[in-house]
């Protein structure tokens, strides 16, 4: 009997983990090699980003090696544009150049020769029932299958039949290669399952070549075995395949062949994944594409201003577990906030202004004032921001009738201007709809932030920019494309829309560091959350910013 160690170490290791190190211990295995194989029919969401981090880090700890391996054996959805999009993702998301890429297509020649493998040895034979009839054959869950009656062809027959397959002697659909394994299986997936078939369908990458293809159930413990792959993790819904997988290999007689492990798919609490629903909003121009950051592809979230950091702590908070379990988008907020807190500069932008004139400051004098980066983290350094006669203030730091506890800007009302002096309010302007315009203020020289002033305090510190200098910007705004009280779906499967789901604003002022930043630099603008420069639609002149989170949360992690 093995003594159960105590040490947290293995107490907190998943339970793929513990499974793994029984391998080893073992001596099943005497290295660790996963994967992570996706059909490259579209992009990668979050959903895959957990696929992709548990199987590399896995690799990482167990010092082996993991592939990423396209499953490229169903050729009529999948495009060379998507496999393109899902290494980029995968090298970001990683951190890791992969500089060796596997093809399950590379494989077609090797997966045939196993084909006929099993037909030498009597375990597979070819048939001619059509759909409806091998679906009548089938059985039930509660009734046992027939057999074909094409079931007991001699070897040499299924020889010849499917090397006529390969060579296009027969019609799409007219002839299929099925495994001989039992047909009153009570596993539907044993029930002489399909392994090949006739399909004239062009190939991304093997083009017309090959008009018979194998089934993913065939081909997917073939792919693993053919790389060496040790522990082939894939997800719930294949738990009733395990079966098949490892028929496969027991009969092609291969040695030492790799494990498949399942494990529960993340899914994310009002969020889009399917990739039919993301193709219709985009199809119907809802979102501005599969990276609009609003959705939670891998691209959108990039593109949203989220890093990997963020997104591996975030699956390091899920865990891996067996049940299915749905998690809160806020705490995929929390993550990026705790990654970003630190590691960004905290600048000041206004995002919905109103002038403010100091009419005691002189006229044309601008000063620079020294402005640490993040007083969190010296590191970061510091900079100068200009200050002047003529400011930006946000609308809402400014009321002309306050209700109580309302310690910013009113008139009368003395506030701490952020890193500069303390302004009081004198009067304001309002145009003909009673709307403020401008906000005119006097300055205490004695104040200013730094000198060590502790003649008196005030309540409210307010941010700024100063007018001059400003660079002019684009702000966007981001709620939840989806309505959460209504839930993602209405009773006829459509999406239920959140109407407010973008906000956009034209008219925002940041401060002249701001004016150099470049495609997914970001940053958090005080007050106001954390913001990322739009790859795609940021241009020197017109700057954009998307909200990557705001900076207030009721989510705590319970781990
Ligand atoms: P979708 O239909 O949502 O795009 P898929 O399973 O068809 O997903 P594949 O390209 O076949 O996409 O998946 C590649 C890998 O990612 C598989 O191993 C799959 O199990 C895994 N995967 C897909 N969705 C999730 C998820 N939500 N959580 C964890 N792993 C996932
Ligand atoms: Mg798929």
């Amino acid at each position: 009997m093995e003594h159960v160690s105590e040490n947290s170490e293995v107490v907190s290791k998943n339970f793929i983990e513990q499974m793994i190190d029984q391998d080893l211990e073992e001596g099943i295995y005497d290295k660790v090699i996963t994967r992570f194989p996706p059909e490259p029919n579209g992009y990668l969401h979050i959903g895959h980003a957990k696929s992709i981090l548990l199987n590399s880090g896995l690799a990482k700890k167990y010092g082996g090696k993991w592939n990423l391996r396209f499953d490229d054996t169903n050729p009529t959805k999948e495009k060379t544009e998507f496999v393109q999009s899902i290494i980029e993702d995968v090298e970001w998301i990683t951190g890791e150049k992969k500089t060796e890429i596997f093809y399950a297509s590379d494989y077609f020649e090797k997966m045939y020769e196993a084909a006929v493998y099993l037909i030498k040895k009597g375990k597979a034979f070819v048939c001619e029932l059509t759909p409806e009839q091998m679906r009548e054959y089938r059985g039930t869950l509660t009734e046992p299958g027939k057999n074909s009656p094409y079931r007991d062809r001699s070897v040499e027959e299924n020889l010849q039949l499917f090397s006529e397959m390969r060579d296009g002697k027969y019609p799409d659909g007219s002839m299929v290669l099925r495994a001989k394994i039992d047909m009153a299986s009570p596993n539907m997936n044993m029930r002489d399952p399909i392994i090949y078939r006739v399909a004239r369908m062009h190939h991304h990458r093997t083009g017309d070549q090959w008009c018979v293809y194998p089934m993913y159930d065939f081909a997917h413990p073939i792919e693993d075995a053919i790389e060496g792959v040790t522990h082939s993790i894939c997800t719930l819904e294949f738990e009733d395949h395990r079966p098949l997988y490892d028929w496969v290999l027991r009969e092609l007689d291969w040695e030492n062949p790799p494990r498949q492990i399942e494990f529960a798919k993340l899914y994310l609490q009002n969020v889009i994944t399917g990739k039919r629903y993301i193709k219709k909003l985009v199809e119907d121009k809802i979102v501005d594409g599969w990276d609009d950051p609003r959705l939670v592809s891998i691209a959108a979230l990039r593109r949203r201003g989220f890093t990997p950091e963020s997104l591996r702590n975030f699956m390091e908070l899920c865990g891996v577990s067996k049940s299915h379990a749905t998690v809160d988008y806020a705490m995929l907020e929390y993550c990026i906030r705790e990654d970003l807190k630190l590691k960004r500069s905290r600048m000041m932008a206004v995002l919905d202004p109103i002038k403010l004139v100091i009419t005691n400051y002189p006229e044309g004098q601008i000063e620079y004032l020294d402005v640490v980066n993040n007083q969190e983290n010296e590191a970061l350094g510091s900079r100068k921001v200009p200050f002047g006669r003529e400011l930006y203030i946000d609308r809402e730091d400014f009321m002309i009738e306050p209700p109580k506890k309302y310690f910013r800007l009113y008139p009368g009302n003395e506030v701490r201007l952020m890193h500069a002096y303390f302004v009081t309010c004198q009067e304001y302007i309002t145009d003909e709809t009673g709307k403020v315009t401008e906000i005119h203020c006097t300055y205490d020289p004695e104040t200013k932030c730094g000198t060590g002033f502790t003649g008196r305090k005030v309540k409210g510190t307010i941010h700024w920019v100063e007018a001059t200098t400003a660079k002019q910007a684009t702000v966007r705004l981001y709620e939840n494309i989806v309505d959460e009280e209504k839930g993602v779906y209405d009773e006829e499967g459509n999406i239920n829309l959140n109407p407010n789901s973008v906000q956009v604003l034209e008219q925002c002022w940041l401060e002249p560091a701001l004016a150099d930043a470049k495609a997914y630099d970001s940053f958090q603008f005080v007050r106001q959350g954390y913001f990322c420069v739009d790859a795609k639609d940021s241009t020197e002149e017109q700057l954009v910013f998307n909200r990557i989170v705001s900076l207030k949360s009721s989510y705590k992690p319970t781990k």
